[in-house]
């Protein structure tokens, strides 16, 4: 794994350069579902520093496990509103918010616990109906409203573009995502931040790179096939 883990961080690094970005400027959250704690824990050992995961239930035994270790936890799964007080205790970035309910339910546990919880806004940029996702055309209103949360704080968007084995094809929804975070910049809406773009996956990342992606989420590249 610690290769596996190495070869991907080269890979990040060789992208950044050919395209004229910081190195540091893209952030590597290694995708864990499905790993027991031990192996997260190697790879927190070999130098991971962001951890993935996409169920709550499975999150919560990895991070309770692991809790004397300095890694920050990212939800990037769906998530349902009755599991926003647990995302809330558990994740310091969620990566998957795409309604209003689902923010206020954040937000309503956020406050009790005296936490601003930092979120990504997901879109669904291809407008598939088996994905979760604010349309493009909704983004700005749903930003809107989530912007008057106290306890929320937004830093960016997420996508999950189709899969089609092939970077070049999903390449137009990473430049979609981007071209809309400029757009929501010149809304300038309070409270709002358009920090992160979290996009690309083992199969596409330098494509996503190439885009703009600060945060790429990878999992088989780093960790082998999940069962
Ligand atoms: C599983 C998953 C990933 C990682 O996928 P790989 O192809 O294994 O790199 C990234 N993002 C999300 C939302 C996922 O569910």
């Amino acid at each position: 794994m610690k290769n596996r883990l190495e070869r991907v961080k080269e890979r990040i690094k060789e992208t950044a350069i050919a395209c004229n970005r910081p190195v540091k400027s893209i952030r590597l959250v290694a995708v864990s579902k499905t790993m027991p704690a031990e192996v997260v824990r190697e790879a927190i050992e070999a130098g991971v520093t962001d951890l993935g995961e996409n169920y709550i239930q499975e999150a919560k035994e990895k991070v309770h496990a692991l809790a004397t270790y300095p890694a920050t936890w990212h939800f990037i799964g769906h998530l349902q509103s009755n599991k926003a007080k647990y995302a809330v205790r558990l994740f310091d970035l969620i990566h998957s918010v795409d309604s209003l309910k689902l923010a206020k339910e954040l937000d309503k546990f956020a406050g009790k616990i005296d936490k601003i919880q930092s979120i990504l806004i997901q879109v669904n940029v291809a407008r598939e109906d088996s994905k979760s996702g604010v349309y493009v055309e909704g983004t700005v209103q749903l930003l809107r409203e989530i912007s008057r949360l106290e306890n929320i704080s937004v830093k960016g968007l997420m996508t999950m573009p189709p899969y089609f084995n092939a970077p070049e094809k999903v390449r137009p929804f990473f430049a979609a995502l981007r071209e809309l975070r400029d757009q929501i910049i010149k809304e300038a809406i309070p409270n709002v931040s358009m920090d992160e773009l979290s996009m690309g996956m083992t199969g596409d990342f330098e494509a996503a790179i190439e885009e703009g992606a600060t945060m790429v989420r990878i999992g088989t590249a780093i960790f082998g096939g999940r069962r």
